[in-house]
């Protein structure tokens, strides 16, 4: 039997900061600590936000921390023929349906909904006459996943949790399969979406530990979802805590949080910030 596989997926759609320093050490460590291969991946679907020399400052601020990796770096980029095997299964099960909304449409329609402000969205396959006649006039569309048939599908599913999630879920977790709702599996405009990208890619890498952020446990309910939709194997799931700064909030790309190559160009060594971090 082979060992443990652990992966640092980031998205280079920025140059890397603490919270993703943490994020990587601590997949790294736990990784060492099992003996097990480490996976570099590339979340780069995103061909309009992602940037080459992002990627590059990935490499360099990785290598800085002193974090290596096993095997090939996977770019999600060139994955486009495996992710739409996966959605052709999905589709030809009946359960991804072509959504014409407009990202205003669905926002309105969850406003609609019973409940006043419904967070998810639930919608639902057109007359195949009305879907040729729009697929015709060439309207875009996305693929979203038909939830409640899927949850039909699979019946009950559960994900092991050896970290915590946001509310301290740890141990054994049911899925809720609707908790997404009909979640995008295909971009109108990249062709692939995040949750579908996450598991073919993960079965791919033979990850079987998946350490990240515990603000993606949610995702992972979707997740295993996927997985058991499209036969995949279920890793195990370690979210761990967000670094926040001092002033109480996380780190985040969009708040300017200091990159790591700002830190490396004012003179602190990776030894100082690693110690800094204060890894768990
Ligand atoms: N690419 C995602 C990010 O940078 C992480 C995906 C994952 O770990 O599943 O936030």
């Amino acid at each position: 039997m082979s060992g443990p596989v652990f992966r640092f997926a980031p998205s280079p759609t920025g140059r890397l900061h603490r919270g993703h320093a943490f994020s990587a050490l601590t997949a790294w460590r736990a990784c060492k600590a099992a003996r097990g291969e480490f996976r570099l991946r590339i979340e780069d679907i995103d061909q309009i936000r992602c940037r080459p020399e992002f990627e590059a400052g990935v490499i360099e601020d990785l290598a800085w921390l002193g974090l290596t990796w096993d095997g090939p770096v996977l770019r999600q980029s060139g994955r486009g023929a495996a992710y739409q095997a996966a959605l052709d299964r999905l589709a030809e099960q009946g359960l991804a349906y072509r959504c014409f909304r407009t990202r205003r449409e669905v926002a309105e329609a969850m406003t609609r909904a019973p409940h006043g402000q419904e967070t998810v969205f639930f919608g639902e396959r057109l007359p195949e006459r009305d879907e040729r006649s729009r697929l015709e006039t060439g309207e875009a569309f996305a693929w979203r996943l038909d939830a409640r048939a899927a949850a039909g599908r699979t019946g009950a599913l559960d994900f092991l949790e050896t970290g915590s999630g946001p509310a301290g879920e740890t141990g054994r977790q049911a899925v809720l399969p609707g908790s997404a709702g009909d979640i995008v599996l295909a971009r109108r405009d990249i062709g692939v979406a995040y949750h579908l990208a996450v598991v073919v890619d993960d079965a791919f890498q033979g990850v079987t530990t998946v350490v990240r952020g515990c603000d993606l446990f949610g995702a992972t309910h979707v997740q295993r979802l996927l997985q058991a939709l499209l036969g995949l194997s279920a890793p195990t799931y370690h979210h761990h805590r967000l670094l926040v700064g001092e002033d109480g909030k996380r780190y985040a790309k969009r708040d300017r949080a200091e990159t790591l190559q700002a830190l490396r160009e004012r003179g602190v060594t990776p030894a100082r910030l690693i110690a800094e971090l204060d890894l768990d």
